[in-house]
């Protein structure tokens, strides 16, 4: 069964939004840049999930089109799954809409792939895979 893994936020500037979240408790467990997906990322520990912030490295960073359209704030919700290939395939057979073919590399060696928002309800939803 899929665990939610972490929900994303988009942000102007990692760091000046952590000490939000530091006032609250909560750390950053480390820093990290996804090219693949133009992002910078920082993932806070939150019991057995996380809250991934999501800064963008280029203006042609999917997180920047974000920022520009909707401004700072949830950006979308990760499920982890054992298999994401066949979470994909169980999506794509029923007709849902996936945003790529094959999963893309994430941030910690995941395999991840976003689910169309007309497919899941108009949450932007990562399926994310651990890969060790
Ligand atoms: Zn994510």
């Amino acid at each position: 069964m899929p665990v939610l893994d972490h929900i994303g936020i988009a942000v102007d500037s990692i760091d000046e939004q952590l000490g939000f979240y530091e006032a609250l408790g909560l750390a950053a467990e480390g820093f990290e840049e996804v090219d693949e997906q133009g992002v910078r990322v920082a993932f806070l520990p939150v019991g057995d999930s996380r809250l991934e912030l999501l800064e963008a490295t280029g203006p042609s960073s999917p997180i920047a089109r974000h920022l520009e359209r909707r401004g700072a704030g949830l950006h979308h919700i990760c499920l982890r799954v054992d298999d994401i290939r066949k979470a994909m395939d169980s999506l794509r057979v029923k007709g849902y809409q996936l945003l790529s073919e094959e999963p893309q590399q994430g941030a910690h060696g995941c395999l991840v792939c976003f689910v169309h928002p007309k497919s899941s309800g108009g949450v932007l939803l990562e399926l994310s895979q651990k890969m060790e």
